[in-house]
């Protein structure tokens, strides 16, 4: 299967035809064109301002559901444009041929609109040296890891942005590993073609100048999945190839990932991004403030960057949250006021994620008073709930291996054990595995 978004579009158009029937097509759709697309929208010719009227009033919406449909992404839509004839006849510019499609940009994720600070410098410094000049081996692969909501996604899709803006003669495919999967997955669908569509899911990769991996901490437990990723790996490398890749944790956290791989993406630069401090939360605060044209007295600005410190998503949701306030009450919250909508939001998810509130949701899921879950007894019906209650603070909270140890009164090897144990049963028992989306679900509301 391929992603580009010229293939996404003609996908759509082999089944509009089949949907609306040749006749109708041929007078309609035949002639159109793919010209580009642009922050979720496909813009797309047709040959003359009649169809784009027919086109637009009748057939939009369809198109847009197919679009969705094959592209995977709900948001994105359809405008159709008058192309002049000359252009028609050919494939239109190849400008967007760099991008792999299966994930899209955000427009803001760029160099310049990341705060730098203390907690983040060398990742940045890291990424944009990449960015600017490819496969210098001591940061290939770069690998950045950091806890949730602290920046990663941004700062691999800015060297995504700089090279498409920079280097215009240099692919890149910037992928989820998630992504990574589905369309592995898809490619080994049996079908006549079955081999061509491996090849043409493999040339994807080996054609890219910058692989772009986010969230590689998914790939654990794939092994199949892994193993490909490790061939592509090593063929990008040996040909000078830049790998980036991001991790919710460094790469000895990572088993179950096959040796080779942690082994590999050691072997390059590892930096980690790190909850911000004050200094910096009030940079980012005062840039999203300015981009949601909010204007607050100072006390209320470092009220809340002191109040909202685990990591820079919370910091935008609150800030969104009182955008939202102030728009539908239309007047400038006190300090007051803003304290007590933002303790009325830290609280909703502070209650819910520490570690009291995680390891109650465990007990109370598995049957279990919570306070044993804390204690030294190492039955199964004990041992198990605890683990996956320090699996979940790992994963839900920005805290450390140590801190979550001291909770439960163990050392931080015993936390990591527990991690990987229930990685280990989410990846066999599919029962399990659900239990444990479950009780994550409802922790996070
Ligand atoms: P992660 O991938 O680490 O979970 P994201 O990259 O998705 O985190 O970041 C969460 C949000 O916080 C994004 O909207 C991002 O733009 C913003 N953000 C994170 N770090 C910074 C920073 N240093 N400067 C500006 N915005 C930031
Ligand atoms: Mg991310």
């Amino acid at each position: 299967m391929l992603f580009l978004p010229e293939d996404v579009f003609d996908l759509c158009l082999d089944r509009a035809k089949k949907l609306m029937g040749s006749e109708k097509y041929n007078s309609w759709l035949s002639n159109a064109c793919f010209r580009s697309f642009n922050d979720g929208v496909f813009t797309i010719g047709l040959d003359s301002e009649i169809r784009v009227n027919f086109v637009t009033h009748n057939y939009k919406t369809n198109l847009e559901e197919l679009l969705r449909e094959v592209s995977g992404d709900p948001e994105v839509s359809v405008v159709f444009t008058h192309l002049p004839e000359t252009l028609s006849l050919g494939k239109v510019s190849n400008s967007s041929r760099h991008e792999l499609f299966s994930n899209f940009l955000k427009s803001g994720y760029v160099f310049d609109r990341f705060i730098q600070g203390p907690n983040n410098r060398l990742a940045f410094a890291t990424a944009y040296s990449v960015a600017c000049e490819m496969g210098h081996s001591s940061s290939n692969p770069l690998f950045i890891y950091g806890g949730v909501g602290l920046g990663k996604t941004h700062l691999i899709q800015a060297i995504a942005h700089h090279v498409k803006t920079h280097h215009p003669n240099k692919t890149f495919c910037y992928i989820s590993s998630e992504e990574f999967l589905t369309m592995f997955l898809r490619a080994m669908i049996p079908n006549k073609n079955n081999f061509m569509e491996m090849e043409n899911f493999k040339d994807k990769f080996r054609n890219s100048h910058y692989l772009i991996m986010d969230d590689v901490q998914f790939l654990s437990n794939k092994e199949t999945t892994q193993d490909l990723f490790f061939h592509l790996f090593n063929d990008l490398y040996l040909r000078g190839r830049q790998i980036i890749v991001t991790s919710d944790r460094p790469p000895h956290e990572l088993e179950p990932l096959a040796e080779r791989l942690i082994s590999r993406f050691q072997s390059g630069m590892v930096v980690d991004i790190k909850p911000p401090m004050l200094e910096t939360r009030l940079a980012i605060l005062n840039q999203k403030l300015r981009d949601e044209n909010i204007h607050l007295d100072n006390d209320v600005v470092f009220y809340l960057a002191e109040t909202v410190k685990s990591n820079v998503r919370q910091l935008e949701g609150a800030v969104n949250l009182l955008a939202a306030n102030i728009r539908i009450q239309n007047f400038v919250p006190t300090i007051d006021n803003v304290r007590s909508i933002i303790t009325e939001y830290l609280g909703s998810s502070s209650r819910r994620l520490n570690p009291s509130s995680i390891t109650s949701i465990v007990g109370e899921y598995f049957g279990i008073n919570p306070n044993a879950l804390k204690g030294k007894k190492r039955k199964r019906e004990i041992l198990i709930p605890r683990q996956v209650s320090m699996f979940l603070l790992r994963d839900l909270t920005n805290l450390s291996l140590e801190e979550i140890g001291d909770f439960f009164d163990r050392d931080h090897s015993t936390v990591l054990n527990a991690i990987k144990r229930v990685n280990c049963m989410i990846s066999e028992d599919s029962f399990f595995k659900r239990k444990i989306l479950d009780i994550r679900e409802s922790l996070l509301g």
